[in-house]
């Protein structure tokens, strides 16, 4: 049997660009294959694709909208022909609002797109994935309690608790990831898979760029304890952690990857 059997599979949203890249590097360094899913940007796939087999591990890339019912059952369905298993979800995928824009201002179509893919689309993707690892531990292709088992890890948001009034819709999606993981993490622990959130702070990636000035003079004025940019490399180690099996006896946990951010301090 090749080494590659033996492999876990990792299925990365949104891993073409920023912290999805990040993750999916990361998890190449540590031993996975990976899926490489991605939403326009295919030549930014194939790029990180080509940074995975230069690791010696492969690598497939799969364009698919996480916000649309099929292109995720495509995806799952790709991920399983291309390797045979999915070990590991890392719901990355997400959206900022198009224009920041007042609660009392902000209108439903700016709501809608930022549900269907930060929230909508990990939700049922979850369940997709969820359903296949199920399958794989009837098959004995994964045993339950293994630490290297199935995993779930999905990225929010430190706006999953904090309200900014100039982009609702972003922070009530990000705030439905953090049951979304408790409810996977509630359902899944009977079949071995734990669950876990993973909330950055202000990371620096294309999505941040166009605040880069704002969050410069925040950090420069005490926002974090750490006072510096995350970068994705800081996620993507915890992602590792939790991946390679660090925590066994959490599940549903939520890991705070922000400098501090989320300390009350007087
Ligand atoms: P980027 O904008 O840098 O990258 C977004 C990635 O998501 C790209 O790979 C993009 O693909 C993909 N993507 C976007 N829409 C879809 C979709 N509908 N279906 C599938 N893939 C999609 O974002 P970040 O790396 O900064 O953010 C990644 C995650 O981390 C997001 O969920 C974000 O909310 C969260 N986060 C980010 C923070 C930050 O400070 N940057 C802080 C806290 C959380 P393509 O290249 O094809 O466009």
């Amino acid at each position: 049997m090749s080494e590659h059997a033996n492999a876990p599979v990792a299925l990365v949203t949104g891993a073409s660009r920023g912290i999805g890249r990040g993750i999916a590097l990361a998890l190449a360094d540590a031993g996975f294959d990976c899926v490489v899913n991605y939403a326009r940007n295919a030549d930014a796939a194939r790029e990180v694709q080509r940074e995975i087999e230069q690791r010696g591990r492969r690598a497939t890339i799969v364009g698919a909208d996480v916000s649309v019912a099929a292109d995720r059952q495509r995806l799952v369905d790709e991920a399983v022909n291309a390797f045979g298993r999915i070990d590991l979800l890392v719901n990355n995928a997400g959206v900022a609002p198009d224009v920041r824009a007042d609660i009392l201002e902000a209108g439903e179509a700016s709501f809608d797109r930022l549900i269907n893919i930060n929230l909508k689309g990990p939700y049922f993707l979850t369940q997709l994935v969820a359903r296949q690892m199920i399958k794989q531990l009837n098959t004995q292709q994964s045993t339950v309690n293994n630490p290297r088992g199935p995993k779930i890890v999905t990225i929010s948001s430190v706006s999953a608790y904090t309200a900014s009034t100039n982009r609702g819709d972003y922070c009530v999606a990000k705030a439905g990831l953090s049951m979304m993981t408790q409810l996977y993490a509630a359902r899944l622990a009977e079949h071995g898979v734990n669950v876990y959130e993973i909330r950055p702070g202000v990371i620096a990636t294309d999505m941040t760029g166009p605040v880069k000035a704002k969050y410069d003079d925040l950090i420069a004025n005490g926002l974090t304890p750490i006072a510096r940019w995350g970068t994705p490399d800081d996620v993507a180690r915890a992602v590792v952690a939790v991946a390679t099996g660090l925590l066994p006896f959490s599940t549903g946990e939520v890991i705070n990857v922000d400098g501090g951010f989320h300390m009350r301090r007087l």
